[in-house]
């Protein structure tokens, strides 16, 4: 078994799930980074964690498919014999913007399968995997964090489907953690707000968020990073909240405050 704690992190190959891989690796732990279908992209991700000096395997696994997650823990389990911390980052959004009276059940379906259904049973898997290691004392803590989006308390016209995704990831959290506090297994959302990453780099939705934060968005008026994101991330890892389960930490430059 792994002597250092090691964290599976869904979608670690770009964007968000990188900077998570690469903040956790600064606080010792060593990554079990999950991809789709970019293989380049998660061996890079690798190659930044080694240079940091914890060890670091890939694995392909599509996150929404149910032998696919049981694949990705198998290997996780075979390769490093523990987890201490599963983050359900991998998501994605609707391949055209509609309208919400133009949804199609097509991409509603996709939305849900990979951004709620996926994490709702990977916690399930995972959370039963950790149970075990902690009865047999073979690692001291576990930690779950499910990174949503400012998008789940935000309505979006065009955006339904992936708003109602995040809305239940919200409530996955909750009930994650009001049924694993028992076995000293905290569960965590974190939710970011507009971060610079592959998903956000189209032309349209960069101009479309740039005019916006023209006009002042938020309080801290800018673009956030994804390494912004892997440091609240790490904070959970480090165990620096040890009274708190089912907390939402907002990356989102103030975002969700309300002003008159
Ligand atoms: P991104 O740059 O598009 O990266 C998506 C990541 O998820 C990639 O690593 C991708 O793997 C992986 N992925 C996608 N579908 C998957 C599946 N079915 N199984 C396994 N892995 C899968 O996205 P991001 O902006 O970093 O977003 C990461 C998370 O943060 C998402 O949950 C997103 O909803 C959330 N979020 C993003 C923002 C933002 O402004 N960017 C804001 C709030 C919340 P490949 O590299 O193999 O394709």
């Amino acid at each position: 078994m792994a002597e250092r704690k090691v964290a599976l992190v869904t979608g670690g190959s770009r964007g968000i799930g990188r900077g998570i891989c690469l903040e956790l690796a600064k606080v010792g732990y060593s990554i079990l980074v999950n991809y789709i279908e970019n293989l380049g992209a998660a061996e890079e991700t690798c190659r930044c964690i080694e240079e940091l000096g914890v060890a670091a395997e890939t694995c392909q696994a599509d996150v929404a498919a149910t032998a696919d997650r049981d694949l990705l823990v198998a290997f996780t389990m075979e390769r490093f014999g523990r987890i201490d911390l599963l983050v359900n980052n991998a998501g994605i959004a609707p391949a055209v913007r509609k309208d919400i009276l133009e949804t199609d059940e097509a991409s509603f379906d996709r939305i849900l399968y990979t951004n709620l259904r996926a994490p709702y049973f990977l916690t399930q898997r995972v959370a039963r995997e950790m149970i075990e290691l902690l009865e047999a004392r073979a690692i001291e803590s576990a930690a779950i964090v499910n990174v949503s989006s400012i998008r789940s308390f935000t309505t979006a016209r065009n955006y339904g489907e992936y708003c109602i995704s995040k809305t239940g990831l919200t409530m996955v959290t909750k009930l994650f953690a009001a049924r694993l506090a028992e076995y000293g297994i905290r569960v965590y959302e974190v939710c970011p707000g507009l971060i610079e990453t592959d998903m956000t780099s189209g032309e349209t939705v960069r101009t479309y968020y740039d005019g916006k934060f023209a006009t002042g968005l938020a309080p801290i008026n800018r673009w956030g990073k994804p390494e912004e994101v892997g440091r609240a991330v790490a904070a959970i890892a480090r165990g620096d909240f040890p009274y708190s389960t089912g907390m939402v930490l907002h990356i989102d430059g103030g975002f969700h405050l309300r002003q008159l």
